[in-house]
């Protein structure tokens, strides 16, 4: 048996911050990953020539100051070679395409092409966006423990009662639709369609849902920057992997976690063949939705992750993996393709298609580019075995018909097409059912409803995208850095 300061069960975004932070600290951390791969969510796989993201991405906080740029300060380590995007994405709409600057004064310009009638209108909604989202940007500097669980949480917030963060009162006590009220923007159609296609793939709902806050920023977000990393995504998670064993952690492939057991004042992992750990402290990064999995029905009642899991629902992601030709032109990489603006925007009627960077040989050979397509979906109707091959083919038919509106021969391109489902994402990451992407916000109060890193359980912490601050890579690891810090004290 193998004795440690802490373990961290998961290496996704979360957990890889979470070691990183403690290793470098001088801690003695082993990450045990159930999965043969680094990055969870934000991972990649290889098939002969290419290698996919398996679901995230766009990287953000990359920026100085940004979230992953001063992780990787603290560590010590450099960022891996990636490109800011000068258009964060095309937005492909029937008969129209909105070009999404992230240059305010560019995109400003743009705004007055797309909505000649409401520009003051959209320019003064997106001033206010760029206001909140720096003020939030300065309280999650501090890396606050949100939302207050115990009377400590409570207490330790009483310095962030100051000029900027009761200046951010409105925006935690209303939705997005009702800022949007505000600028009679809420009823303008193609406004509404650009804007929840962005909140879907960043805070997973529409604005009236979208608590305000959390709107701004994931929009401010955008316009701080958005990278395509070398290798994608997957790169980050390498990099902060190669940090804790460099500081003397360890980092576990193919090393599930299949119970969490006390064992005097510490906690007792196994995983398979009987493999047995004892840590201090635990960070589990495995997915809230998986947390009953790993304790007996005691703890679930002494912690309180269940009742909230209950209260909240998530998406699962329909994702479309191509291998093609390299038909497409070189300044922007990410696209988001809109069939029908009259539909909702799950189901492939709305879906991004991120390409690997022209020059990016680890993911594509010389003329060639990997290509990862995802949507989001209902969970419920994939557990439907006797329907499934079916659906999945749909699905797949339904994106290629989308991307033909944009890209019209790449049908004529395709070296190696595979689809994924929530039934995938269940076995390679383990994502309980499928489900991705955090919970789905349901309103301004919403936020209230998220875990903080505390779970209940003495010296067990919890990060990833249902933690907050929540979904996204960057969320993630901040709540992993959270998670490490609370272990600390
Ligand atoms: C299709 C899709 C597209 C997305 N696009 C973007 C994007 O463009 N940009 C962005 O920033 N975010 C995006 N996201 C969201 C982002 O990927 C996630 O929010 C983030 O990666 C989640 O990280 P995590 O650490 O919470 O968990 P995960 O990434 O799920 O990692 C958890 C890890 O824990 C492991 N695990 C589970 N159970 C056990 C166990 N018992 N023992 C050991 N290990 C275990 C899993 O195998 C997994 O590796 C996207 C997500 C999806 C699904």
């Amino acid at each position: 048996m193998s004795t440690y300061d802490a373990i961290i069960v998961g290496a996704g975004f979360g957990g890889l911050s979470a070691g990183a932070i403690l290793a470098k600290k001088g801690w003695r951390v082993a990450v045990l990953e159930a999965s043969t791969e680094l990055g969870g969510c934000a991972g990649k796989f290889n098939r002969p020539g290419y290698r996919f993201q398996a679901g995230a991405t766009v990287g953000m906080g990359f920026e100085k100051n940004g979230v992953l740029a001063r992780l990787f300060d603290e560590l010590e380590i450099d960022l891996p070679p990636m490109q800011r995007m000068d258009t964060i994405m095309d937005i492909h709409l029937p008969g129209q395409t909105i070009h999404y600057y992230r240059k305010k004064s560019k995109w400003f310009q743009e705004i007055e092409r797309i909505f000649p009638e409401r520009s003051s209108a959209v320019k003064a909604f997106f001033e206010e966006v760029f206001q909140v989202g720096t003020r939030l940007d300065a309280l999650l500097l501090d890396l606050p423990v949100f939302p207050p669980k115990r009377l400590g949480d409570w207490v330790r917030l009483i310095p962030y009662l100051n000029g900027n963060t009761i200046r951010l009162a409105p925006y935690l006590t209303q939705t997005l639709y009702d800022r949007l009220k505000r600028y009679h923007l809420h009823k303008d159609r193609t406004f509404m369609t650009f804007l929840n296609g962005q909140l879907m793939d960043s805070v997973q709902t529409t604005a009236e849902y979208c608590p305000a806050f959390l709107g701004h920023a994931a929009l401010h977000t955008f316009h701080k920057g958005a990278y395509a990393v070398e290798g994608g995504l997957a790169t980050v998670a390498e990099r902060l992997a190669d940090s804790i064993k460099d500081n003397g952690g360890e980092v576990r492939l193919n090393r599930p976690a299949l119970s969490v057991d006390p064992e005097g004042k510490e906690w007792l992992i196994t995983s398979k063949r009987q493999r047995t750990y004892t840590a201090k402290k635990v960070i589990l990064n495995n997915s809230i939705h998986n947390f009953t999995s790993l304790f007996n029905q005691q703890q679930v009642a002494d912690s309180n992750i269940s009742s909230l899991e209950d209260k909240n629902a998530s998406w699962g992601a329909f994702v479309l993996y191509l291998g093609v030709d390299d038909i497409f032109p070189e300044d922007v990489l990410y696209h988001q393709i809109i069939q029908d603006p009259s539909k909702p925007v799950t189901e492939t009627n709305q879906f991004l298609l991120s390409l690997s960077q022209k020059e990016d040989r680890t993911m594509a050979p010389e003329g060639k580019r990997a290509i990862t397509l995802s949507t989001h979906t209902e969970l419920h109707q994939w557990w439907d075995r006797d329907a499934y091959e079916e659906r999945k083919a749909l699905y797949v038919e339904k994106m290629l018909n989308g991307v033909e509106t944009s890209f019209p021969s790449i049908r004529n391109h395709i070296d190696l097409q595979l689809p994924g489902t929530p039934v995938t994402f269940e076995r390679y990451v383990k994502r309980d059912k499928g489900r991705v992407g955090g919970y789905i916000p349901t309103g301004k109060w919403s936020w209230l409803h998220q875990h903080s890193v505390y779970t209940g359980l003495n010296n067990v912490y919890s990060c990833g995208d249902t933690v907050f601050p929540g979904a996204g890579t960057l969320g993630t690891t901040l709540s992993g850095w959270i998670a490490a810090n609370e272990a600390m004290k």
